[in-house]
């Protein structure tokens, strides 16, 4: 989901003068909460996640060829993902970054790393969003092409693999847009899956660039379908996941998709829906489902309707 800088920015700055006052004279436990921001997880010797508070999951295999990425962060936080990516035990510089979709909370390293020469990955349709603007009606958010520096360099269509043995494929549900990828570790069996999937409160759905409840419910299938019992799933946000974290997610979602639907055919509208409260028992795990309900409802008009 899109993250408002100048918010989180104010939220850091109270945040830390806040703490500066509470904790005067323990200059040690200070710095240590500041250099705190950034938290990377070990999932295997040379794979990692890299979480940044306010930032999406950025997945980095290290090896002597230099490291691969998924996702790159916001461009506000390029910077100090380098920093950590530099950090990592066998870092070294960015050779290859998958864009997992377009949003800038995953392409926000593309200009940095393009610039050095780094190849980036992305589905055809992920390169198309990036060359053009965006605008989301229901928000009026409106997001700047990239420069052309920064867009993908290597886009394919269906499946692909790294000389390394890393494997990527297109999920063509149209879950969260129409450009989502996969990227599989195998020898660590982890799979990075972008925004596909939330490990934290409900996905954004963005109809505008092709994402769709039903979608939803075909990506997350698609996934099961991938993983196996031990296979670590890195979301786009939140904590890694296992495969019986994805079979309750395919439950839930297609459980909302039957409601929904069943609203649609009875002639209801997106108010109607949210009133309807088709998420309600999963709102304490997922966090209030209005926004997700009034998205997936117009996901369903923009994916059915004829003339859409
Ligand atoms: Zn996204």
């Amino acid at each position: 989901m899109t993250l408002d800088v100048h918010t989180r920015r104010q939220i850091l700055k109270a945040a830390l003068g806040g703490a500066a006052g509470i904790v005067l004279g323990a200059p040690v436990r200070l710095a240590a909460q500041a250099a705190g921001t950034t938290n990377t997880l070990r999932l295997a010797d040379d794979v990692f996640v890299i979480q940044t508070p306010g930032q999406a999951n950025v997945v980095a295999h290290t090896s002597a060829a230099g490291v691969v990425l998924v996702d790159g962060g916001s461009a506000s936080g390029a910077d100090s993902l380098m920093k950590a990516v530099a950090a990592l035990p066998g870092g070294g510089p960015v050779r290859t970054i998958f864009n997992t979709h377009w949003h800038p909370e995953q392409v926000g390293s593309n200009e940095l790393l393009g610039k050095a020469g780094a190849t980036i990955i992305a589905h055809e349709n992920t390169r198309l969003w990036l060359t053009t603007d965006v605008t989301w009606s229901w928000s009026g958010q409106h997001f700047k092409r990239l420069p052309k520096v920064a867009q993908p360099n290597k886009t394919f269509y269906k499946t692909g693999e790294l000389e390394s043995g890393i494997g990527y494929g297109y999920i063509p549900d149209a879950a969260h847009t129409d450009g989502d990828l996969y990227v599989y570790f195998p020898k660590q069996n982890v799979l990075a899956v972008g925004d596909v999937m939330s490990g934290s409160g409900w996905p954004v759905v963005d109809w505008a660039t092709g994402g769709w409840i039903g979608g939803i419910v075909g990506g997350v299938q698609r996934i099961q379908a991938l993983a196996n019992e031990e296979t670590r799933i890195v979301p786009g946000r939140g904590p890694v996941l296992s495969l019986a974290d994805v079979k309750t997610q395919l439950q839930m979602y297609s459980t909302i998709y039957e409601r929904l639907t069943t609203l649609l055919n009875k002639g209801r509208g997106p108010s109607e829906a949210v009133e309807a409260k088709p998420t309600k028992e999963f709102d304490a795990l997922m966090g209030n489902g209005d926004e997700f309900v009034r998205r997936s409802f117009e996901s369903l008009w923009a994916y059915l309707s004829p003339d859409a």
